[in-house]
Parts: structure tokens; sequence; C-alpha cells
């Protein structure tokens, strides 16, 4: 009934473990999620210490990264987007403070004047146990030993213990570690989460055990997916999260419709 996607990515494959429902309205029936205030956040924040790290080390200062700043606001158009959003969290200046403190708590996990990263928001297609993935990895950094230390930049809220299990909270980065090994042939010895809004460095070592659980989430998504296209069927997950969902919003929700 439906053909699956020729590619899934970390992001594609947690969106339909959340909710079946939820993949299928935005990617069959084309109906996307609009910006919010904590997505354009993350991507005016990722942007600017992409182009920090894009100067020369002893370049990389606060003052920088405010020209930096300034500069990509107006060149691509922040203020207007953030205008246009439908639920603003508050006003321009609300946000500037908000995305300006996340960047520069970065100071507080590590000097970027004395820090090398060998790759930024790189683009990497693999092929994981036969599953065809597509991704972007925010950093990546080549060790001693050879073997990668791939990081995420997060501007939210350090998930809940009691709700987001290890594996899930480090899935997106285990996933990429998988697909660079299956490219490129590179063994990633650590996985890291950079939550610059509680300054706090979440490590994880990339062991085999959790290496193999990812994999697993993988071949399993790809395998409940292929079956929810083949059937047309695809499960509406109702939790607590639907009150945050836009679907439930505008009331396209089959879960929800009375
Ligand atoms: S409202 Fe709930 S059940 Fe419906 S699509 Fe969203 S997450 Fe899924």
């Amino acid at each position: 009934m439906f053909t699956p996607p020729e590619y899934l990515s970390p992001s594609s494959i947690r969106t339909f473990r959340d909710c079946p429902q939820k993949f299928k309205i935005s990617r069959f029936d084309n109906i996307k999620e609009p910006p919010s205030w904590a997505t354009h956040l993350g991507s005016f924040v990722h942007e600017v210490l992409e182009h920090l790290y894009g100067l020369p080390h002893e370049d990389r200062t606060n003052d920088s990264l405010k020209t930096l700043a300034g500069e990509l606001w107006t060149t691509n158009e922040w203020e207007a987007k953030v205008l246009e959003l439908t639920e603003p969290k508050g006003g321009i200046r609300d946000f500037k403070v908000e995305a300006f403190a996340s960047m520069t708590n970065l100071w507080k996990l590590e000097d970027p004047a004395e820090t090398d990263l060998d790759e930024m928001e790189m683009k990497i297609e693999a092929d994981v146990e036969g599953v065809r993935m597509l991704g972007y990895i925010d950093r990546l950094v080549i060790d001693d030993e050879q073997s990668a230390i791939i990081s995420d930049y997060k501007t939210g809220k350090i998930p809940n213990e009691r709700f987001t299990s290890e594996d899930d909270k480090f899935f997106q980065l285990l996933a990429y570690a998988l697909m660079l090994e299956a490219s490129d042939g590179v063994p990633t010895s650590k996985v890291e989460l950079l939550y610059l809004t509680q300054s706090a460095k979440h490590e994880l070592a990339a062991t085999p055990v959790k290496l193999s659980i990812a994999k697993g989430t993988i071949v399993e998504t790809k395998e409940a997916l292929d079956a929810a296209c083949g059937t047309g069927d695809f499960h509406c997950n109702v939790t607590k999260l639907c009150d945050w969902c836009h679907y439930k919003k505008i009331g396209i929700c089959p879960a929800h419709k009375s």
C-alpha cells in the first residue's frame, strides 16, 4: 500500500518508534510539523557554533561568537523566522538571550580555542544490516587510536532518566557510529551529548553491546515499518506526549478524532 522510504535516518527511526501514525502523517501524507521555538533555537545555535569552529583556533572567542551570531541572524533572516512562529515562547529578545546563553555555555564544557574537530555537519550514507541509512553528524574527532569520537549539540533539556533509557538517549549517536563503521570502516570509541542549556556533557563508550542494541533497534524498526507499509496499518501510540503533537492540535490524528 505504501512504498517504504529509500533511506531511514536516526530521527525518522525515532519518530516511527514514538508513533507509527505520526510517521505516516509526516512521511506519506506529507503534512509536516511546523518549526517551533525549540527547533529554531537548535538550528540557530548549531549554525553559529559550526561557523565558530570554522575560524582559526585563536579567533574562537566570545567576541567572535557575538559577531558571527549577529551576521548569521541577519544573513539567514532569523528574525523573520522567529516572528513567524505560531506558538513563540517569547519575543525576539527572549530568543536571542536563550540562544546566546546556550552558545556561551559551550565554554563551560570545552575551550573552543583548544578543541580540534575533524568534521562538522558530515553527511553520511551507509547500509547497516541491509537498512539504507542517511544522516548528518554534528561533530567528529579522530583520536590517537584512529577511532572516532562522535558528538552532538543539544539545546533541549536533559531527558528524565525515569522516562528515557540510556540506549534511547544515545541511539542517534550510536546509529551514526554504526553508519561510520559500515561506510568508512572507522570504529567509534565514544559518543558525547553536549547539553548546552544545562552545561553538561554526557558520554558513553561505544561498546559492542551498545552498538548491537542500536543495530537491533534499526533492524526491528525497518521490519516494523515495512510491515506497516504493506498493510497500511500505522498504529497510533497514544501517550501523554500526544498533548504536544501537532497532529492532535490540528485535529487530524485518528486517535483523537471525536
Ligand atoms: S497525537 Fe499521539 S497518536 Fe496521534 S499522531 Fe500524535 S503522537 Fe501519534
